[in-house]
């Protein structure tokens, strides 16, 4: 009896032992929520193997514990549209909540090169579309500069392609699909030359795929022929045409004053069962390269704006004709800010329910560093018209889900649930904000307090981390990743 009494006892303390080891990391008493299963209570969360291991209503016990009472722990946001891949973009977007930040609108010029020179050297996960607007640039022997995603207007941008060009343009993404493209990246309005003919058989080789084509779409504004509407109504019809899926970038830029025609246009495509979603950004400006087809003749009356529209983010320099024709045809690339839209189109738009939260980030821009947080500050907490689900929903599940057509990795992605990775953004919802404007663009926002890129964190008690690359890359099927993480 005695010694059955030891032996209970021994266990007893084994037990405990175990069990003070059980996690990682457990995130104690916040309140977790999940867009999808709609949980939304205070639960304790235990991390093991940079994976969620389990979300409890009873104390769970890790080598670290990280008190979260009075914040919101949810998953890490996701953006679909980063166009900034450096490490100071990647550190103002840890302090906005993103884990994962994609360049999926233009994509890279060399999906190898882009994959290579971030793995192991990456804060947040990463990866890249094939890059239709470099194809094209290459096959019309006008290569991209490095470090450059797009064009200067000319011959390259402007003129048809041939058959025979646009063969050797599909066979460039075919084997940048090979390499771990994520799909299809288009900037039409880059590469105005392009014929209707050449976007559909753009799309069919991500069809071939079962992968999607991101767009920037070829015009904007309510000048016909060119307009807005009839540019999605081009992508649409490319959509249905060849069956690939499709994602209509920053609707609201393009768009501007018929954002909200142009989504029922995709509210149509998807209830005729086409594959249809897009995206908007909470910023009255766009950005873009001053020297690109974009501003080629017309650009004026399709946007509805002048010169002194467009503002040089570094010196705040509004341009006039003279200053604008200099920097239009010169060779170095010079980014611009597009001041074409209004505060009311775009507080129409962020609360759609059709709309998913994606930045357009670039240094320059204050959507960089404060696009998530601003949604939360200003369309959850001060206007309401969103709800703090709603709100996640647009940052987190939404993409996953739309990266599911590119590879299952995102499955796991973009959810606050057992199985998913440890993906979390840990934020007050009284104090998020952007801190972000046009004149201090790299401003980074305030109110994460912690969060954890495959369970390893990266902020910690509201600095960075310093030294720790936790980022990995999520690739499509011609190069799945292997790996614990993706
Ligand atoms: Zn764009």
């Amino acid at each position: 009896m005695r010694n059955l009494f030891l032996t209970l006892c021994l266990l007893a303390v084994a037990t405990t032992l175990v069990a003070a080891q059980q996690y990682d990391l457990v995130l104690e008493g916040g309140r977790v929520m999940d867009p999808e299963t709609a949980l939304d209570a205070v639960r304790n969360v235990g991390i093991r193997d940079g994976k969620i291991a389990r979300i409890s209503a009873a104390p769970l016990s890790g080598r670290r514990i990280i008190h979260a009472a009075g914040l919101v722990v949810a998953p890490g946001f996701i953006d679909l549209h980063q166009h900034g891949q450096d490490l100071s973009s990647q550190r103002v977007k840890a302090f906005d909540g993103v884990t994962t930040a994609l360049e999926m609108e233009i994509g890279a010029p060399d999906v190898t090169q882009f994959l290579n020179a971030k793995q192991g050297h990456s804060l947040i996960h990463y990866g890249t579309t094939a890059s239709h607007v470099a194809a094209r640039a290459l096959v019309f022997g006008a290569a991209l500069p490095d470090g450059t995603i797009l064009p200067k207007s000319g011959p390259a941008t402007d003129q048809p392609a041939t058959p025979e060009q646009i063969g050797r343009i599909q066979q460039r993404l075919r084997s940048e699909l090979d390499a771990g493209g994520l799909g299809v990246g288009m900037g039409i309005q880059y590469t105005p030359g392009a014929t209707r003919l050449e976007v559909i058989d753009v799309f069919r080789v991500a069809a071939e795929r079962k992968l999607p084509v991101y767009t920037h779409m070829r015009s904007a504004g309510r000048v016909e022929p060119g307009s807005a509407i009839e540019s999605v109504e081009e992508v649409i019809g490319a959509a249905a045409i060849t069956g690939a899926p499709l994602h209509i970038v920053h609707i609201n830029s393009t768009c501007l004053r018929d954002s909200l025609e142009c989504i029922s246009l995709v509210e149509g495509a998807r209830a005729r069962g086409l594959d249809v979603t897009t995206e908007a950004y909470p910023y009255i400006a766009g950005m873009t390269a001053i020297n690109s087809a974009l501003f080629n003749p017309g650009w004026r009356e399709k946007l509805g704006i002048d010169y002194s529209n467009l503002v040089l983010p570094d010196t705040g320099e509004h341009l006039t004709k003279e200053r604008f024709d200099e920097l239009h045809n010169a060779s170095k690339q010079q980014w611009v800010l597009v001041f074409a839209n209004t505060q009311e189109t775009v507080d129409a738009i962020i609360p759609n329910p059709l709309i998913m939260i994606a930045s357009d980030g670039a240094e320059g821009h204050p959507r960089n560093a404060g696009t998530y947080s601003r949604v939360l500050a200003q369309y959850v907490r001060e206007k309401k018209t969103l709800t703090l689900m709603e709100a996640l929903r647009k940052m987190t599940l939404m993409p996953a889900q739309m990266l599911e057509r590119s590879t299952p990795a995102a499955r796991r992605m973009g959810r606050l649930q057992e199985g998913a990775d440890a993906d979390v953004v840990i934020f007050d919802p009284q104090t998020i904000t952007d801190r972000s404007t046009f004149e201090k663009p790299m401003e980074p926002s305030v109110g994460v307090h912690y969060l954890l890129v495959g369970g390893t964190a990266l902020i910690d008690e509201g600095k960075l981390v310093p030294a720790v690359f936790p980022g990995r890359a999520l690739t499509g099927p011609g190069k799945p990743t292997t790996g614990k993480v993706h």
